[in-house]
């Protein structure tokens, strides 16, 4: 690599800022450019619908980065620019005030955005979608005003949206179609363990039910819902997904699939050209097949990850998926990745909110999830990475230890 290249990251969130760091880390003194849409330094999302949207902490908790990071270790941030064109075959990328950037390697780290409710009244004013830290100063300002909210969608946003909002006072319905909330990830057993939580909580769980329409003169008023109910409420918050953020690799002729396709170095179908974070659906070689993880952990490390590989480190990124949330006094941490599984064993009482699941086939671990027990997950990730054959009772069983089920000395930690 020489000193004149540029590299040019597209995405200025957790993975564009991670591996825009990661460059200089590795001594790379060409030029880096860092373009992002919206006007903010890079931030994390995760406090959005945790303690930031309830007001308990300051915007200045939410960056990756302290304000001079990106002048001292001269990384162009171009903020409020989005990348709207890229040509390949030129290494070329267009923003939308009509500059145009020549790059050697490009990172695309564009993220994803929520999924829209496109039913009648889904324009009303008072609905309300949860991404970006403006879309939290919204909420965060409805929430103070308190009031009757429902929520659409009973996945991770829907759930911590809940939690936050009953925790400032409001009344909150959340409306899903599945049986239980997070039903999609945790199935019906640890997804009920979650619907408890809500309900003790004072959340009225409508579920196995959608929504119609929303109804109200200018402002939203009231949720309609499939199975014939009019709820009444103040405001509406949807949840209900994400989608990768793929449009510019689609008009570079990008391999897209869920997400810009990579290969477990993170490289796109043009050489020059990577991905990292929610948009990227990576080869990952522990499973032996493409997945795309909408989660902190893997935007923490995969921006750096492609970063080290722009600069030619050739190394697969194989780190378990791992994610965790907070509702109301209870945390929670997830490894591993499970499709299908054939049962759930429980280590501890669900009823106290201090357990860990485990997702298994046959003999082996697939996933493991801790709830309000901790420094557990090295050992649940090393039984799943090293595909230890465990024995339902041994596993279940808090006389047995975790560290005894899956020693340090079968592998490398993970
Ligand atoms: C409210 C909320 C709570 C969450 N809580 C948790 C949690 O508890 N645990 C957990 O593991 N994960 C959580 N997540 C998920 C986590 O925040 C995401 O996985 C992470 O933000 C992904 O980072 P990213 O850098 O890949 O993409 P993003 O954070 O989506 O950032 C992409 C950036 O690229 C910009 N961009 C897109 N296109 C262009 C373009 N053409 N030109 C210029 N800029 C562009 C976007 O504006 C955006 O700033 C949460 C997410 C949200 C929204």
């Amino acid at each position: 690599m020489t000193d004149k290249q540029t590299f040019l990251i597209v995405g200025a969130s957790l993975a564009g800022a991670k591996a825009a760091e990661t460059l200089r880390e590795e001594g790379f003194d060409g030029r880096v450019v860092l373009v992002g849409a919206e006007g903010e330094r890079p931030y994390e999302r995760p406090p959005l619908s945790k303690d930031y949207v309830r007001g308990e902490a300051e915007r200045e908790r939410l960056y990756v980065h302290g304000e001079s990071f990106y002048r001292d270790h001269d990384i162009e941030l171009r903020l409020g620019r989005t990348a709207v064109d890229m040509d390949a075959s030129l290494r070329e990328v267009a923003l939308d005030d009509g500059e145009r950037l020549r790059y050697d390697r490009l990172l695309l780290a564009t993220g994803a955005e929520p999924r829209r409710l496109a039913i009648p009244g889904g324009d009303l004013d008072g609905v309300y979608y949860l991404r970006s830290v403006e879309d939290a100063d919204g909420l965060r300002e409805r929430l103070d005003r308190g009031g009757t909210a429902v929520v659409i969608g009973a996945g991770w946003i829907g759930a911590e949206v809940a939690a936050s909002a009953r925790q400032r006072g409001l009344e909150v319905t959340v409306v899903g179609p599945e049986a239980v909330p997070l039903e999609r990830v945790l199935g019906r057993e640890v997804g009920g363990v979650y619907r408890d939580i809500h309900s003790d909580h004072g959340v009225r769980m409508l579920l196995g039910t959608r929504v119609e329409a929303f109804e109200g003169d200018g402002v939203v008023e009231r949720v309609r819902t499939t199975d014939g109910r009019h709820l009444e409420c103040d405001f509406v918050v949807v949840g209900i997904g994400v989608q990768p953020r793929t449009q510019l690799a689609v008009r570079a002729g990008l391999s897209i699939g869920d997400g810009i396709l990579v290969d477990d170095r993170l490289q796109t179908s043009d050489p020059g050209v990577f991905a990292a974070g929610d948009v990227a659906g990576a080869k990952h070689p522990f499973y032996g097949e493409r997945i795309r993880v909408e989660h902190w952990a893997n935007a923490l490390r995969q921006g750096p990850a492609a970063a080290r590989n722009m600069l030619g480190g050739g190394k697969a990124y194989d780190s378990l998926p791992y994610f965790f949330s907070d509702q109301y006094e209870v945390g929670m941490e997830y490894s591993g990745f499970a499709r299908r599984w054939d049962r759930v064993v429980f280590r501890g009482d669900p009823a106290r909110r201090e357990f860990i699941a485990f997702w298994l086939a046959g003999d082996r671990v697939l996933a493991g999830m801790n709830v309000g027990v901790w420094d557990v997950v090295d050992p649940i990730q090393r039984l799943i990475r090293e595909r230890v054959a465990v024995d339902d009772r041994r596993l279940s069983d808090p006389d047995v230890s975790l560290e005894e089920l899956a020693p340090v000395e079968r592998g490398t930690a993970v």
